[in-house]
């Protein structure tokens, strides 16, 4: 018999199981709103122009190696990255305060900078994370060592933020909590707070002396706008006194380069002289984790980040993939009034991001798939880049179904 014979069965990833239920489905009419992933109008995977033709000059080009990187990645990367985030001239970088790792994606700089907070922040920290969140927050933060707890985010009445229960959950956390807050775009929920709101935040975090810490996965992606999806991040960086926070920066939405696993952490600190201690221990998370970052999307993204015009044209690209899923997201809301389905659809319009918040119920959800092939993670959240123009009528006739 075998060693692991007692290993229990994890339960499977939730949104990684309804893709592969979504394969097995023969149906031609399936409707797959589950994808966390951009899809054209064709529904068909998106690789940016700037992408393929950086790709291609570098798959002709002989000096391309496949040489290590740094632990801490290439220092171009990390620079520019950080520009994107913060801003070129944002106080943090010109005072040299901020400490940037290039890790994996999203998922890995969260997973390094949790370890790195658990060996070196205040000990016995609860992590704060919103009620609801990204799945993975809830296994990321534990695992390396971080208990977490949940804040109100969420009003399921009205649709929208509960800003309030949000700041009096935050007022009456441990002093001194890492606050984990999504930049834009929150995923489930599509609700983000507006800038005064996000003041009211900034507020709290400071009173009760908590860390924030920025899950920032969607820059540009949102709103189309560079700048404007980076605003709650940079209003809480240029904050005086200096306020220490960390953010996580992905490419994967905003570039199309999910499985390349580009990405940064950045670590902001009150003050220069302790950089070059925090940099030294990311580095030994990351070497003991997996040695050093993946190159060839690093090197795609830095040359779109160092060039002008392939920066210009990335940002129309950019604005054309959210162009379309706010297209959807009016696209379903009229068919939705047009077909009489009763309730008031209000969010799909003023939600952001990627996926909308429905409101549908899990036995709605489950009817969905079953009487009309369409699938969707049960909490009811639809990706709107999973939805093209010819769908849209065959959905808001099924959720009008699924919901009378
Ligand atoms: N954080 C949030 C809120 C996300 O929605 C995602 C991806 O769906 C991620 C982080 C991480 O993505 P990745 O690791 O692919 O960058």
């Amino acid at each position: 018999t075998s060693v692991f014979a007692s290993v229990p069965e994890a339960p499977q990833d939730p949104i990684l199981g309804l893709n592969e239920l979504f394969r097995e489905d023969p149906s031609p009419h399936k409707v797959n709103l589950g994808v966390g992933a951009y899809r054209t109008d064709e529904n068909r995977p998106y690789v940016l122009g700037v992408v393929k033709r950086i790709e291609q000059e570098m798959a002709a080009d002989t000096a391309t190696v496949h040489e290590y990187l740094p632990i801490e990645g290439w220092p171009e990367f990390r620079r520019l990255s950080a520009h994107l985030v913060f801003g070129a001239d944002a106080p943090a970088l010109r005072e040299e305060r901020v400490v940037t790792l290039q890790s994996l994606s999203g998922t890995g700089s969260l997973r390094v900078v949790a370890e790195f907070l658990a060996h070196f922040y205040r000990p016995g920290t609860v992590c704060c994370i919103p009620q609801p969140t990204w799945g993975n927050h809830k296994n990321i933060f534990p695992r390396a060592g971080l208990p977490v707890r949940e804040y109100r985010y969420y009003d399921d009445a009205n649709r929208g933020l509960d800003y309030d229960g949000m700041v009096e959950d935050l007022e009456a956390a441990p002093t001194g909590s890492i606050v984990v807050l999504h930049a834009c775009a929150h995923n489930p929920t599509g609700a983000d707070p507006d800038m005064q709101q996000w003041q009211g935040v900034l507020e709290v975090v400071r009173r009760r002396r908590h860390f924030p810490l920025f899950d920032c996965a969607y820059q540009g992606f949102a709103s189309g706008s560079f700048e404007r999806d980076a605003a709650a991040i940079r209003l809480f960086a240029a904050a005086t006194p200096p306020l220490e926070m960390a953010v996580t920066q992905s490419f994967a939405k905003n570039m199309g380069l999910y499985g390349e696993r580009v990405g940064a952490l950045h670590v902001v600190c009150a003050e220069a002289a302790v950089t070059r201690a925090v940099m030294s221990q990311l580095k030994q998370v990351a070497r003991a984790m997996y040695s050093s970052p993946p190159g060839h999307g690093a090197a795609i993204v830095t040359r779109v980040l160092r060039d002008p015009a392939l920066f210009a044209e990335w940002e129309t690209e950019v604005q054309v993939m959210s162009g379309r899923i706010m297209r959807m997201r009016r696209e379903l809301h009229q068919a939705l009034q047009e077909n009489g389905t009763p309730g008031n659809w209000g969010h799909v319009l003023t939600q952001i991001g990627m996926f909308s918040f429905t409101g549908l119920s899990a036995s709605q959800c489950l009817y969905l798939r079953e009487r009309y092939y369409i699938y969707m993670t049960s909490n009811g959240r639809i990706s709107m880049a999973g939805l093209t123009s010819d769908k849209v009528r065959y959905l808001a006739d099924a959720m009008k179904d699924a919901v009378l």
